[in-house]
């Protein structure tokens, strides 16, 4: 379809008015907002891992991306300045930032550590203001109370706002009318909805789709045929039709969960480092499903006698729960940064990207019956570890650690706040501070 063709879905502008709000850089944005000195400065975290976890935009600027190794990332940018994780002030600041966003409005949704989605309806006679200008000044207020920038975007559903939030990032705002989206759309490629992963994109792009716009033109009935239920309702959405309904229920305190183990003496044999880390995988998984969590990105890092931190990232193919789903992708991870002959004393591993593991939203080409068989056997697991205490049932990998004595020894890298406790706090317990980052 050409564009001159190209005629308006709607006639209304904010049919329902939703933004998205995203921290630009959130985590080093905190740190240069905490630590004015670094303020300009070339900044990442995730030393404690041996990755970059968050790059400043000054980084970025000079070359360092996520994820790469930190000493990569030193060797583009011998400046940088690498910090380790914080996530207990990373929670904290996010807890205020949604506290910031609630004053405008109760309906929004926590969606990750440093993104929100906001409803917006029926707030104009409150705020004395239109859609755009409420979205601004909350834009505005972030800014101000928070000390670094956010990315806003405002159209009529949680697709749309989320497209539109990208599009002048950083320190972005974008207001995409629905009664404007035969203008934009045909502009915006299908890689950027939230939803059309790399399959789709090959498939619609088969049928000579090109272009969102290409998407929403074709008939309700093309959409189903094709994509089936996901198809329609992101058909829809894209056409500032909002289905996806803003869930105001508050998030699980998880931005990741992290399980580290330090053993002594140090080892060189692959196995049982493997070993080691696998269990840590184990303990992680055990801890994500109690908490009805899922994860979709996994991070596993080594670090040698000379405390030299090797760490990699990589992502599953969508959320997932299960165990064994994960020792697969953890395990080429693990080929990847081994290095033979080099003695290891600690293994760790981060679940980030974690959502409520409700409703399963299966992707086009997921093996559903595998996916289910999967769950059913990690029930059995939890099961049997809750009756006969935890890893009576593990993995076979995990045998190897019979082999050895070990014992938890020394912490690496430790963030500021866990090396200045305050009155009254100890190592594992903190005052008033929700627990993010739990090690074992
Ligand atoms: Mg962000």
């Amino acid at each position: 379809m050409s564009a001159s063709t190209n005629r308006p879905i709607s006639i209304s502008s904010f049919p329902s008015p939703i933004i998205h709000l995203d921290c630009d850089a959130f985590f080093t944005s905190v740190e240069q907002a905490l630590h004015p000195e670094l303020k300009g400065k070339p900044v990442v975290t995730g030393k404690e891992r041996g990755i970059v976890a968050c790059a400043s935009y000054e980084a970025k600027a000079l070359g360092v991306k996520r994820p790469m190794r930190l000493w990569e990332a030193q060797k583009v940018c011998p400046s940088l300045i690498c910090l380790p994780s914080d996530y207990e002030t990373y929670s904290l600041i996010s807890k205020r930032m949604f506290e910031i966003i609630r004053r405008f409005t109760p309906t929004i949704e926590e969606y990750s550590i440093d993104e929100a989605f906001a409803e917006l309806s029926g707030l104009r006679r409150l705020h004395r203001a239109g859609y755009a200008d409420i979205a601004w000044k909350i834009k505005q207020t972030v800014q101000q109370e928070l000390g670094f920038t956010v990315s806003v975007g405002l159209s009529a559903s949680k697709t749309l706002a989320k497209i539109a939030s990208k599009e002048k990032k950083p320190d972005g705002f974008f207001v995409l009318r629905a009664s404007e989206l035969h203008l934009f759309l045909p502009k915006v490629a299908l890689e950027r909805v939230c939803g059309f992963g790399p399959n789709t994109v090959a498939l619609l792009e088969k049928q000579g789709i090109r272009n969102v716009w290409d998407y929403v033109s074709r008939p309700e009935a093309w959409a189903q045929r094709f994509l089936g239920k996901i198809g329609v309702e992101l058909w829809h959405e894209l056409r500032g039709e909002a289905v996806y309904p803003i869930v105001t229920q508050e998030k699980e305190d998880y931005a990741s969960i992290s399980k580290t183990k330090t053993f002594t003496p140090p080892s060189s044999e692959k196995d049982f480092v493997k070993a080691q880390l696998v269990r840590n995988l184990e303990s992680a998984f055990i801890k994500m499903r109690r908490h009805k969590l899922r994860a979709k990105k996994v991070c596993i890092f080594l670090r040698d006698q000379e405390f030299r931190s090797s760490g990699i990232e990589g992502a599953f193919d969508r959320s997932t729960s299960s165990t064994l789903d994960a020792v697969n992708l953890v395990g080429d991870l693990f080929e990847q940064i081994f290095s033979p002959g080099t003695a290891y004393r600690l293994t760790g591993i981060v679940l980030s990207k974690m959502e409520a593991d409700r409703t399963v939203q299966y992707d086009l080409f997921d093996d559903v019956p595998k996916i289910e068989s999967l769950k059913r056997i990690d029930r059995v697991l939890d099961g049997v570890n809750e009756l006969y205490g935890k890893h009576a049932l593990h993995l076979g990998t995990s045998l190897w650690l019979g082999k050895h004595r070990q014992h938890v020894a020394g912490r690496g890298d430790l963030p500021e706040r866990k090396m200045r406790l305050l009155k009254g706090e100890t190592f594992r317990r903190r005052l008033g501070i929700p627990i993010w980052n739990v090690q074992v």
